[in-house]
């Protein structure tokens, strides 16, 4: 899943106002920022075969650290709770916590069989949504309108580019999803890790976005 992450991101934002969306795109984005930095240091593994499923071609052969059930948990609590040392704003905190571990369970209706609850457990989940490309376009799509119908109901531009940059944002993501979907395999898996890294960009990104909006009157003063 691609979309349906940031999608998270954005709708947190209704929960703790007061955290950053870059810091919580990090958070929902956190397992797949760390998986092309896991996949280069050989501690993950991953093959690009083409056809394996329609709307992917990665077999996901082991990836414990960044996409177990117990690493998602554990990472949520890693950089919920440390959000709340260093912010001390719980409501931040705990929208960290399920945006990490959110990630991991919408993961499950897209990937195979291949999510394990555990580092070394045989018993691996995933019900294969990707098996078809309409209803990944349609999941994926859905969940992107929801999230930025979300964020844009509780922030407001600040100036122009509060707009531009957010849309620009949804542009740019909704290119890579459509070019990952239809475009050609990556030549390998070196490459893919390479090019999975640039995702790492949404993060500053985020923070640009929403330093140049404020909340809406709608909702009223920051909780
Ligand atoms: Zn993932």
């Amino acid at each position: 899943m691609l979309l349906g992450h940031y999608a998270v991101a954005f709708a947190a934002k209704r929960y703790a106002p007061r955290t950053s969306l870059g810091t919580l795109i990090l958070a929902a984005q956190l397992l797949d920022l760390l998986w092309p930095v896991f996949l280069l240091l050989g501690w993950e593994r991953v093959h690009i075969v083409p056809g394996l499923m329609a709307a992917s071609p990665l077999d996901f052969e082991s990836y414990p650290i960044t996409h177990s059930l117990l690493a998602a948990l554990v990472w949520g609590a890693v950089f919920g709770g440390g959000y709340h040392v260093f912010r001390r704003y719980p409501r931040g905190a705990i929208a960290i916590g399920a945006a990490v571990v959110l990630h991991w369970l919408l993961d499950v209706p897209v990937h195979r069989a291949d999510l394990p609850l555990w580092p070394g457990s045989s018993m691996k989940i995933g019900f294969g949504l990707w098996n078809s490309v309409g209803l990944t376009i349609f999941l994926e799509i859905s969940l992107l309108i929801a999230g930025v119908v979300m964020y844009t109901r509780v922030t407001r531009p600040r100036e122009r580019s509060g707009t531009r940059a957010l849309a620009a944002m949804v542009a740019v993501l909704v290119v890579i999803f459509f070019a990952a979907l239809f475009g050609p395999a990556p030549h390998s898996e070196r490459m893919l890790a390479v090019a999975s890294l640039a995702l790492w960009v949404f993060v500053p990104w985020g923070y640009w976005i929403d330093r140049h909006r404020e909340p809406s009157r709608l909702h009223g003063p920051l909780s």
